[in-house]
């Protein structure tokens, strides 16, 4: 079956077609290493970790690249609150990353290139971009050339009119508009900064991918991802830069998933209401936080709470105790089931995907013969491992424990607590509160209804 994919660009889904389907390439925006992921931070990993999976069982050679921005104002910030040098910040967050997202069962990507160790070919696409008259250098600035390129615009569906209404642009006085951004700015003595033609100083942000993506995987990518808060400016920018610096087609694909939430409110640092993946991990297995992630399909928003990661956990559970009675047979090397595949083909579509897997999961109970056992086992082995999922061993996983109630026995208790309050029996609805909260689960009722979590 082809895979189909949705593009931001054209606003639709269309099979997915590589330059070269012997060398399949993907760029994923990483990380400015400056503090903990969020949980937010995670989805596009885990996400774009899917994909990358579901492509090198299709293709031969599949590259997979993303960043690290290690250099940024917000790092230097950073260092100096905390009176710590900027290598000492960046190689440290750099390295919890890592571990986060391999603790999320995200596969390294073939490519992590640094900024900081691509100077010399952001140097080179800004010289580029000024020499072809699409950018201009003013007070030690170099500024890209908004009005140069007549496709401005077209990732983000909105004239430069429009994004400049909606976008806080920084005006300064060097810019001939202030839609123009910034390719290169300078550095004082303190600040840190590479010698080039315009003077010491360091790339902006947008730049850096752009320059990466052409000296690692070519002028033209067959996939470029992050999350949808990066379509503009940051994706809106890298195409203007690549475009006009190569003469050639940027991305085949552009793909953006939508935003984590924590009760209806996008999960940001700005917003002050992050979940680091690092603190998650002390309570959670790592698992439990990729199934969670992939509940819902990349471009739905995902509202994260203990309700969901509960029901999640509920599922890995029951997954494991089937894989547990299967013991005994080892696994045939098997294909992933052709329903697992044919929902990811369908542009990531996960729910159904697991959906399919708890179908297959199901069926385990009703075969007898050691051959049919033997068989399924290794369709769910290779379907697990598609998704990232399933690896542990049953008794690891099991060990854990599970927790006291299960997410369908909740959900039929507060039911009943409902009941009896409409009934006006509030001896009865405590008791049903008390009952949870005898079992570790708290109830909180709120103005959407009655929400629980597992305390801990
Ligand atoms: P940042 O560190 O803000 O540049 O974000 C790193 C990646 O996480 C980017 O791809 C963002 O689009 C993505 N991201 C940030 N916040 C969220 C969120 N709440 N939900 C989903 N993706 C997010
Ligand atoms: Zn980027």
């Amino acid at each position: 079956m082809a895979l189909v994919l949705y593009n931001t660009l054209s606003r639709e889904k269309r099979p997915f077609e590589p330059v070269d389907p012997q060398r399949v390439t993907m760029y994923v925006c990483g990380p400015t290493v400056y503090n903990y992921a969020h949980i937010g931070n995670a989805r596009p990993v885990v996400v774009f970790d899917v994909l990358y999976r579901l492509l090198r069982q299709r293709y031969p050679k599949v590259i997979y690249a993303r960043n690290f921005t290690d250099v940024d104002d917000k790092i230097m910030d950073a260092a100096e609150a905390q009176n710590l040098s900027i290598d000492v910040i960046t190689e440290k967050y750099e390295r919890v990353y890592t571990e986060d997202m391999a603790a999320l069962g995200a596969l390294d990507p073939d490519l992590t290139p640094r900024a900081t160790e691509n100077i010399d070919a952001i140097i080179d696409m800004v010289s580029t971009l000024i020499d072809n008259g699409h950018a201009y250098e003013a007070e030690g600035h170099v500024l890209f050339s908004v009005a140069s390129d007549p496709n401005y615009g077209r990732l983000s569906k909105r004239s430069v009119k429009e994004l400049l209404a909606g976008a806080r642009v920084e005006v300064a006085p060097y810019k001939q508009s202030p839609a123009d951004f910034v390719l290169w700015k300078p550095s004082t003595d303190d600040q840190p900064g590479w010698y080039s033609p315009w003077g010491r100083g360091r790339p902006g942000w947008h730049i850096e991918c752009s320059a990466m993506i052409r000296a690692h995987l070519g002028t033209t990518i067959d996939i470029h991802g992050g999350g949808v808060d990066l379509v503009f400016p940051h994706h809106e920018n890298e195409m203007a830069q690549s475009c006009c610096a190569n003469g050639a087609p940027f991305v085949g694909c552009w793909m953006h998933n939508g935003f984590l939430t924590l009760h209806r409110e996008k999960m940001a640092k700005s917003e002050g209401n992050v979940l680091t993946v690092h603190e998650l991990l002390n309570d959670y297995p790592g698992e439990l936080l990729r199934l969670t992630l992939l509940s819902a399909h990349y471009r739905q928003p995902l509202d994260w709470s203990e309700q969901v990661l509960i029901q999640q956990r509920d599922r890995l559970d029951k997954m494991y105790r089937v894989l547990k009675t299967l013991e005994d047979v080892s696994a045939t090397v098997g294909e992933p089931d052709p329903e697992v595949l044919a929902a990811l083909e369908d542009d990531l579509n996960t729910p159904r995907a697991l959906a399919a897997l708890n179908q297959l999961v199901s069926k385990v109970a009703g075969l007898e013969s050691d051959d049919d056992r033997a068989q399924i086992k290794g369709t769910i082995m290779a379907s697990g491992a598609l998704l990232g999922l399933l690896g542990a061993s049953p008794d690891s996983w099991l060990e854990q424990g599970d927790v006291s109630l299960e997410a369908e026995q909740i959900d039929a208790l507060l039911a009943q607590r409902q009941q009896a309050r409409a009934d006006r029996d509030f001896a009865r609805a405590d008791a049903i509160r008390d009952e949870l909260a005898a079992a570790g689960i708290v109830i909180e009722d709120g103005p959407q209804g009655t929400t629980w979590r597992a305390e801990r």
